[in-house]
């Protein structure tokens, strides 16, 4: 049987349910699966108050039992990876294969985090005789966190783990489209006994949300990932409480396909990982640049497999791609993909909404797409993949550095010399080469240019959690 929890806010360790409510819809089929609290600012002065307190407690709290707390909640959502991924295709639409993967990724962001939790060491600064000098870590304070719905579980896991890693207590503001795997996450560590005001759920009106919490002189931290006009706004907000911002913003990643590569391998890579999520990934490749001698064949190839990705309901066996998660991304992919053609460039499939029930649009392929159509420069956020061609590998890095953006690139090549140009010449916070892969736990992930600031995961993704305090104790007075 499928399972959809209950949707509540959790405030000082108390599931909330308030006056206002909203729908959550399953976007493959437009049901209600159920009933949304939204929190006013009577509930966001509840969380604060619950959040600061939380912090007294957790920072106190000795690296060793909140990494045994951030395990034991992990395990808890590994035993119940099918129960939440059902939730996650219910309210997302991705394939349950995918929604599963999810689930397990959560809770290695966590595990990694755990782990961190135990080295954020500080360091000894050799000096005279009778003076110590050291450098200690401190948690931030109260973090206030906005998750998107692309990754329901996934997402909201990388925030409150770097938080709960590092000693803060977090009040999160996961996406209202897509409650259901933070609330999963929330329970987890319920039970794993975390104490209560430690972690805050609040779902609402973001901007109201925003509005109220990042100016509070005990929120120390804002992180986002989302739109860079939303992270563009809220780190304005953030600069009045002079309150540091930990941004995960667009992408829109390109691929350079060069004239060595296996052209089949790359076209159907390619055409695989971009329909991944329905193109709803920060860094799914998008922008392909390929060698004008192998264009032809490669436009073929990717066409042949995209066109035959198998669109429909996430719970279906055999289903590859899900719809989009709401029903505003279709008129923004029907307008791009429209003024794309509108300026030359040529629809290979796809192109409009696919169906008339549920959010779902067609995989869709564009070829020789000019500089000039929007598309070019706004991240589609869709099943939507652009393919145009370049003469050298000048031309190459200067397509591919054409926008604001800069999270992820990709290229396809084994020429040391090509690898070598490509990798320090893109600008990109991540670059992978012969493979779509951009993050994993244990690496550094975020972006440059307007995607964004801040690191998360790897060895440095704790840093925009703590403070450092340089500590110089001098035996006598001097
Ligand atoms: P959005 O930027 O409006 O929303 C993203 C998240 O930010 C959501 O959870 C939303 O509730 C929240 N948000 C929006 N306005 C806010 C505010 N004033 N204060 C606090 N939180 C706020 O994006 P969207 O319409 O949901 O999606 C559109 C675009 O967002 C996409 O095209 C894509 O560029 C971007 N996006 C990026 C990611 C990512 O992984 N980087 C994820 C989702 C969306």
């Amino acid at each position: 049987m499928r399972t959809y929890p209950d949707l509540n806010l959790f405030i000082d360790g108390q599931w909330r349910k308030t006056s206002k409510d909203m729908p959550v819809v399953n976007p493959a089929t437009e049901e209600e699966l159920g009933r949304l609290p939204h929190a006013g600012i009577p509930e966001l002065e509840e969380a604060l108050r619950a959040a600061e307190k939380g912090f007294e407690i957790w920072r106190n709290t000795s690296p060793r039992n909140r990494s045994d707390i951030i395990l034991k909640a992990a395990s808890i959502m590994r035993e119940r990876q099918e129960e939440i991924a059902q939730s996650i295709t219910a309210e997302h639409g991705k394939p349950l294969a995918q929604a599963r993967l999810e689930v397990i990724r959560g809770a290695e962001f966590f595990e990694w985090d755990a782990g961190e939790a135990m080295r954020m060491y500080g360091r000894v600064i050799p000096s005279a005789s009778g003076h110590n000098i050291s450098v200690h870590h401190h948690p931030i304070g109260v973090v206030a966190a906005f998750s998107p719905w692309n990754f329901p579980m996934s997402q909201p896991a990388r925030k409150i783990a770097g938080a709960l890693a590092s000693g803060c207590s977090i009040i999160l503001k996961a996406a209202e489209e897509t409650p259901a795997g933070a609330i999963h996450i929330v329970r987890a560590f319920e039970e794993a006994g975390l104490p209560a005001g430690v972690l805050n759920l609040v779902f609402g009106t973001p901007s109201q949300i925003s509005e109220f919490l990042i100016p509070q002189p005990s929120v120390r931290l804002v992180a986002l990932t989302g739109s860079t006009s939303v992270g563009r706004h809220l780190t304005g907000l953030a600069s009045q409480s002079d309150t540091r911002v930990l941004m995960e913003l667009g992408g829109h990643a390109p691929v350079i396909v060069c004239e060595d590569t296996d052209v089949e391998k790359a076209a159907i890579s390619g055409a695989v990982r971009k329909m991944r999520n329905c193109g709803q990934v920060c860094t799914s490749p998008t922008r392909f640049f390929v060698h004008e001698s192998i264009f032809d064949e490669f436009v073929s190839r990717f066409v042949k497999r995209a066109a035959v990705t198998v669109v429909g309901n996430g719970f279906e066996d055999g289903v590859e791609m899900g719809p989009t998660a709401n029903a505003r991304r279709i008129p923004v992919l029907t307008e791009l993909v429209d003024d794309a053609v509108a300026q030359g460039a040529e629809v290979r499939t796809g192109g409009a909404r696919h169906g008339d029930i549920g959010y779902f649009f067609q995989p869709t392929v564009l070829t020789n797409v000019p500089k000039t159509a929007k598309i070019m420069q706004e991240e589609p956020f869709g099943p939507v993949a652009i393919i145009n061609p370049f003469k050298d590998l000048d031309d190459a890095i200067a397509q591919a550095n054409s926008t604001p953006y800069g999270l992820a690139g990709y290229c396809f090549t084994n020429r040391a010399d090509y690898i070598e140009r490509l990798a320090n010449e893109v600008e990109v916070g991540n670059f992978s080469i012969n493979t779509l892969e951009a993050s994993l736990p244990e690496t550094p992930f975020g972006g440059v240019k307007s995607s964004g600031y801040g690191r998360e995961g790897g060895t440095e993704g704790l840093e925009s959690y703590i403070t450092i305090k340089n500590v110089w104790h001098s035996a006598n007075i001097v």
